[in-house]
C-alpha cells in the first residue's frame, strides 16, 4: 500500500458504523493467527484514510468470546494502523451513567476467563499495562466535549450472557462503571503491537445490579446503540479530523517495546 492509501487510524466497531467511510474499498488480509472478523475496510474521511473493521463480522457473526481479537489487531497493524478508536457498547454500574452516556474509560477490569490474550507465546515478555488506554488518543476524544465523560473502570466479563445481580453489584460496589464484553482482550493486544488504542463506550442500558426492573435484553441494547449511531459517527469523524496525521503523537505507546525480544516480526508497513 503507498503511504497516499495507508491508513493510520483505524475504528473498530459495530456494523453501524459502515457508512461513515466514503468509497471503501475491501482489503482482505490473512494473519499468523487466522482470519480477521471481516475484511477490512479502507477508505477516505474528509482527507484523511481511515481503516474500519466489524468487530463481530459483517453481519454479527461471531459473539464476544468467538471475535478473534489477535487476527483482527495484527490485520490492522499490518496495513498501516498506528492508532485504533474503539466504539463499544456497555452497561453502567453507576445510577448516574443512563442510556446514551458516551465514557472514554480510563481504567480496565478483565474479568474474562477463555480468551488467548497476548502474541508473546515464547520467552519472557511483559508489556506495560498499568494505564491500558493511550492517553494522547483519550484526550483527542475528551478535549473540549462536555457530553463526553472522561474516565472510569470499564470490567470487562467474558459473556455472551450479562451479569448477574450479584456480580453487578459487586462490580459497582467495587467502584467500577461500566461493563463490556469486548474491550480485553483487544486493549492488551494493540499495546503488544506498539499501538495506541483507546475505547468510546456507548451506554446501552444500566446493569442488572443497579435496575431494579427487567434485566438486561439484546434488543434494548442494539435499539439503544442504533438511537446513537449517528451521533456516534459523528464524534468519530470530529475525533479523526483532529489527530494530526503525520505528526507523532505525544505518547509512549509506539515504544511500548523497545528493547523487548519480540518472539514475533511486527508487521511494518
Ligand atoms: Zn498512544
Amino acid at each position: 500500500m503507498s503511504d497516499a492509501s495507508r491508513p493510520e487510524i483505524a475504528v473498530i466497531g459495530g456494523s453501524g458504523l459502515y457508512e461513515f467511510l466514503s468509497d471503501p474499498e475491501q482489503v482482505e488480509v490473512s494473519t499468523p493467527y487466522g482470519e480477521p472478523s471481516a475484511p477490512i475496510s479502507v477508505g477516505r474521511l474528509g482527507d484523511r484514510v481511515v481503516a474500519f473493521l466489524p468487530r463481530h463480522g459483517r453481519h454479527h457473526e461471531f459473539p464476544p468470546h468467538r471475535v478473534n481479537y489477535r487476527a483482527n489487531l495484527w490485520a490492522l497493524r499490518s496495513v498501516g494502523v498506528r492508532r485504533v478508536i474503539a466504539p463499544c457498547a456497555v452497561g453502567s454500574l453507576q445510577p448516574r451513567l443512563g442510556p446514551g452516556a458516551l465514557v472514554v474509560p480510563d481504567q480496565l477490569v478483565d474479568r474474562t476467563t477463555g480468551r488467548t490474550q497476548t502474541y508473546m507465546d515464547a520467552g519472557a515478555v511483559h508489556v506495560g499495562f498499568a494505564d491500558p488506554y493511550c492517553p494522547s488518543l483519550r484526550q483527542a476524544i475528551v478535549r473540549d466535549r462536555p457530553d463526553v465523560i472522561d474516565g472510569g473502570t470499564m470490567v470487562v466479563i467474558e459473556g455472551p450472557r450479562f451479569s448477574t445481580r450479584a456480580e453487578s453489584q459487586w462490580y459497582a460496589a467495587l467502584g467500577w462503571s461500566l461493563v463490556n464484553m469486548t474491550g480485553h482482550p483487544e486493549a492488551v493486544l494493540a499495546r503488544e503491537l506498539a499501538m495506541c488504542y483507546a475505547p468510546i463506550a456507548l451506554v446501552t442500558d444500566r446493569d442488572a445490579g443497579i435496575d431494579s426492573g427487567d434485566s438486561v435484553s439484546q434488543a434494548e441494547v442494539f435499539a439503544e446503540f442504533g438511537r446513537n449511531i449517528e451521533r456516534l459517527r459523528t464524534l468519530l469523524r470530529d475525533v479523526i479530523d483532529s489527530l494530526s496525521g503525520g505528526g507523532r503523537p505525544d505518547c509512549d505507546c509506539a515504544s511500548a517495546l523497545d528493547g523487548m525480544h519480540l518472539p514475533f516480526e511486527l508487521p511494518e508497513t
